[in-house]
C-alpha cells in the first residue's frame, strides 16, 4: 500500500499518531490515556517525489502509535527499540510489521499541505511544534531540541481531503451521501425546495461525519417542485470547503460539482 490517512495531530501531546485503529487510540505521554485527535487527516507515503527531499526511516511505534524516527543508533542495550515510549516507561519505541514511510522536508505550508513537524531529539516521535501548546514527551516535559537549531528537519505532511456529496432521489426521500470530510467532524448541511413561485422549502442541519469523513443525511421533498440545492460545508476543518449539489426531478440526474471556498482557493 503506497499511502496510508488517519495519522492525526494528538492535542494532548501533540505527537503524529496512527488513529486508524478502531478503539485503540494508543498511548499518550500526558496521562497515560489514548492519544486524541485534533486537526487534518494527514497522509503519509512510501513513495519518494523527484526534486523533494525526503527523510526515511519513520514507523509506527507498536505500542503507542506514535510515527517515530529509527534512523538513529538503537537504544544502547535495546535492539530494535528507539527513544522512549510512552506505553513502556524505560523502553524505546519498536515497530511490528515493517512499514517504513518517508517524510518531506523543507516545503513549507501550503495547499494542503502543513510544515513545522519535527524530530523530538529525547522519544524520536514526529510532533508539531507550531503550536501554542507545548506538548508532552514521555522522556519528561515538552518535546524539545529543534526550533533553536536550523540544521534540524522540517517536515511536512499532506492532507488531500477532497470532500464531495451526492444526492440521490427515491421518492419522496431525497439522500445526501457524503465522503471524505474531516473525519469524526462536523458537517454543516442547508437545503433548499425550489418550486414555481420560489423557494417551498428551506432548513440548516449539522451532521456528525463517521471516522472515515463519511456521512448520510435524508430528508423528505413532497408534491411538485422544480430543483433543489444541497450544500454541504465542513466545519471541522481548518480549511473549510464547501460543495453543493442540484437535484432536479425534471432532469431525473444530478449534477455534483466541488467549489472552492473563500479560505480554500487552491483546492484541487
Ligand atoms: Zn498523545
Ligand atoms: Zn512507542
Ligand atoms: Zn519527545
Amino acid at each position: 500500500m503506497p499511502t496510508q490517512n488517519r495519522w492525526r495531530n494528538c492535542a494532548k501531546c501533540q505527537s503524529l499518531f496512527f488513529n486508524g485503529h478502531a478503539g485503540v487510540p494508543g498511548v499518550c505521554p500526558r496521562d497515560g490515556g489514548g492519544h486524541v485527535a485534533t486537526g487534518y487527516d494527514f497522509t503519509l507515503t512510501h513513495t519518494e517525489f523527484p526534486f523533494v527531499r525526503v527523510q526515511r526511516d519513520w514507523y509506527t511505534c507498536w505500542y503507542c502509535q506514535v510515527l517515530y524516527y529509527a534512523g538513529h543508533p538503537d537504544r544502547p542495550g535495546r535492539p530494535g527499540e528507539d527513544g522512549a515510549c510512552p506505553a513502556r516507561p524505560g523502553r524505546g519505541h519498536t515497530h511490528g510489521v515493517a512499514r517504513t514511510f518517508r517524510l518531506m522536508t523543507g516545503l513549507g505550508d501550503g495547499s494542503h499541505m502543513q510544515s513545522n513537524w519535527r524530530n523530538c531529539r529525547n522519544c524520536q516521535a514526529l510532533f508539531f511544534a507550531g503550536s501554542d501548546r507545548r506538548g508532552s514527551c514521555p522522556s519528561g516535559g515538552s518535546h524539545e531540541g529543534h526550533l533553536d537549531d536550523p540544521d534540524t528537519l522540517d517536515f511536512c505532511l499532506a492532507y488531500p481531503m477532497n470532500p464531495r456529496i451526492t444526492v440521490t432521489r427515491v421518492e419522496p426521500v431525497i439522500s445526501v451521501l457524503g465522503d471524505s470530510f474531516t473525519p469524526d467532524g462536523q458537517v454543516h448541511i442547508s437545503w433548499k425546495i425550489v418550486g414555481e413561485n420560489g423557494t417551498l422549502e428551506k432548513r440548516s442541519d449539522t451532521v456528525h461525519c463517521f471516522r472515515e469523513g463519511d456521512f448520510r443525511y435524508t430528508f423528505h421533498a413532497q408534491g411538485r417542485w422544480d430543483f433543489l440545492t444541497v450544500r454541504a460545508w465542513d466545519v471541522t476543518s481548518d480549511t473549510p470547503t464547501l460543495v453543493r449539489s442540484v437535484l432536479s426531478p425534471a432532469r431525473l440526474d444530478l449534477e455534483s460539482a466541488p467549489t472552492r471556498s473563500v479560505a480554500d482557493g487552491a483546492h484541487r
